[in-house]
């Protein structure tokens, strides 16, 4: 992990707590239960319509590869999983605005 310190944080970000600007390593531990855990039971924010919904209430369209999953409430594609052949898993972000964990952060 890098650590540098941000003297030049964007305006938006200033407040009286000091920041650091660090690597990705550092969301290890913040991240830990997001995806690794149920990912049905996330909160997902639609981007489009601002609807928010259970992940496990969503609408997927599948096949063996591929999988759209739409906003219940607009349709739009929220995000897109693709399996490639040596067990690679592709997810491409399209109007998920949120992503959130219930509230027992699991
Ligand atoms: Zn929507």
């Amino acid at each position: 992990m890098t650590t540098d310190a941000s003297p030049d944080a964007p305006s938006d970000m200033a407040s009286t707590a000091r920041r650091t600007i660090v690597d990705g390593n550092a969301l290890a531990g913040m991240l830990t239960g997001v995806f690794a855990d149920d990912a049905t039971r996330l909160t997902l924010r639609c981007g489009h319509c601002d609807r928010s919904g259970l992940l496990a209430e969503a609408v997927v369209e599948r096949d063996d590869t591929c999988a759209i999953v739409r906003c219940r409430a607009c349709t739009r594609t929220l995000f897109t999983v693709t399996a490639a052949p040596g067990g690679a898993v592709t997810v491409r972000i399209a109007a998920v605005a949120e992503v959130r964990t219930p509230p027992d952060g699991r």
